[in-house]
């Protein structure tokens, strides 16, 4: 069973400005997409909200970035220590207003631990340019100031971490907007962490279409970091213009998956359905069009379609389900949007092609058997539990296939000689290549999308100095420090 919260009842969810608890006149229906029910209200914050929460971050920012690295580091651990004390708590409500099973719901609460604790460790260089007798030259890397970050539906915790861990670790504050489609999880976060943060230094804000415009025109935010669709990021970005704040996009993907014929089918195709269908596809790096070489393509398709009747959909709360819904209506219809295209253009679907029977959003997974490289299925994001699956014939053809796209997220090639895929993954543009496995994200690495698909870089150093501007400092003669 859900555990719902009676809206009748049920007290609205604070925001958390300044350290206080923050409600709001008007408030937004959260719904469970299991259900299509209303489980409760949060906060649907006014300009003075994000007025009051963006004027926080900025008093206490000088506090903030003065400590020591090891001071706010200790913060930061005894943060993750608090996400993991609340996981069970935290992933319940999580897999209410997002959908996903628990299992992964509390993966992706662990997951914003385990940001925390990984940027606590990582250290800014200084780079020492010149040093000799005469003159001193080196580079350092001082905090933007107050950081405005937005985050999507699918990952509503672990996404808003990827943010939230670097900004503060490099000295700067935060007013943190998730999406008003799953904002339950991380409010009940910003009200956690206030117990472990100085006031203002992380403000939890909430609601509806005004409130991400409102933070990124914000003349008091320096930087933004945002993660969503591309068009958003492109109105983010125009709007970021106004004072020239820093930006860091993470956008859409349509992400390739090249299979070559010398792979071991069997042990593949596994790997390969999940890569298209974990989260219900709603995974920004998700295998999104599956390349298949053709002497090898009935036998995927086969073994796809065992993989598709062996999966248990239901509600994220039954441990059975492997699969939860789509997240919220407008996705279900845009997914279901697709799949009618298909259906209308004589498409053949291998597994799927219906919606599931029931109040929620459910679809079962959907895989299109090797539509025509034009169809909306192949050039579009479809962002949910629907696969093309093609056929090549030519690597040099998959590759320009692969690549000819306006998104540049990630792909992945699978092959039994690992040094030959590997050959092939510079020809791919994009920012991220998995070989013979995927969605490997770490807070040690850098993730970039290339194209439509990003500006900038999250996580792994290159993510971290995101959160900083270059400083130069020379000195004539030796500088002791
Ligand atoms: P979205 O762009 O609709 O919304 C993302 C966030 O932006 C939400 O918090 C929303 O309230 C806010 N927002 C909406 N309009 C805004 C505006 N004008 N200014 C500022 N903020 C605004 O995206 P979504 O539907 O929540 O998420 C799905 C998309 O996100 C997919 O395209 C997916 O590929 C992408 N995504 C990318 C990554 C990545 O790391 N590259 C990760 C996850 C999801």
């Amino acid at each position: 069973m859900p555990v719902l919260l009676n809206p009748g009842t049920a007290p609205s969810p604070a925001m958390t400005i300044d350290g206080i608890p923050v409600i709001s006149p008007q408030t937004l229906p959260v719904i469970n997409p299991a259900t299509g029910q209303e489980m409760a209200r949060a906060p649907d914050c006014t300009y003075e909200h994000v007025d009051a929460a963006v004027l926080a971050a900025r008093r206490a920012f000088p506090a903030w970035r003065a400590l020591s690295t090891a001071e706010r580091s200790a913060m930061l651990r005894t943060a993750a220590i608090i996400l993991s004390e609340h996981v069970e708590a935290l992933a319940v409500l999580l897999t209410s207003e997002q959908g996903k099973p628990l299992a992964d719901a509390r993966s992706e609460i662990l997951g914003a631990a385990f940001w925390l604790k990984s940027f606590a460790k990582l250290e800014l260089p200084i780079h020492v340019d010149e040093d000799h007798a005469g003159r001193r030259w080196e580079t350092r890397h001082i905090p933007v100031g107050v950081v405005g970050a937005i985050s999507p539906w699918n990952f509503p915790v672990l996404l808003s971490f990827f943010k939230i861990a670097p900004a503060l670790a490099a000295g700067n504050t935060v007013v943190m907007k998730p999406s008003p489609y799953t904002p339950l999880t991380m409010l009940r976060i910003g009200a956690l962490l206030g117990d472990v943060l100085p006031p203002g230094v992380l403000n939890m804000i909430c609601g509806g279409d005004q409130a991400g415009p409102w933070l990124t025109a914000h003349p008091d935010i320096d930087k933004v970091s945002f993660t969503g669709s591309t068009p958003t990021g492109k109105l983010v970005l125009q709007s970021a213009a106004s004072n020239l704040k820093r930006v860091t996009l993470e956008l859409g993907g349509n992400d390739a998956a090249i299979v070559l014929p010398d792979v071991n089918v069997a042990a593949v195709a596994k790997d390969l359905f999940w890569a298209a269908f974990r989260n219900s596809g709603q995974i920004c790096v998700a295998a999104k069009r599956i390349y298949v070489h053709a002497d090898i393509y009935d036998e995927l398709a086969a073994e796809l379609q065992v993989c598709a009747a062996a999966v248990v959909i239901g509600e994220g709360t039954d441990t059975n389900a492997v699969l939860g819904p789509v997240q919220n209506r407008m996705q279900y219809k845009r997914v279901l949007d697709l799949i009618h295209d298909c259906r209308q253009n004589g498409m053949r679907f291998l597994t799927g092609g219906e919606p599931e029977p029931g109040p929620g959003y459910f679809i079962s997974p959907t895989i299109v058997d090797n539509p025509p490289e034009d169809s909306r299925v192949v050039r579009e994001e479809a962002f949910g539990p629907l696969l093309p699956l093609l056929k090549y014939t030519d690597i040099d053809d998959a590759i320009a296939r692969a690549n000819d796209s306006e998104f540049g997220l990630a792909a992945s090639i699978w092959s039994g000689d690992v040094e030959a895929a590997v050959a092939l993954a510079p020809r791919l543009e994009v920012g991220t290549v998995w070989i013979n496995e995927i969605q490997l994200l770490s807070p040690f690495h850098a993730f970039a999308g290339h194209k439509q698909s990003g500006f900038g870089v999250e996580n792994g150093l290159h993510g971290m100095l995101e959160y900083t501007l270059p400083q130069t400092i020379t000195k004539p003669g030796k500088v002791e420090r």
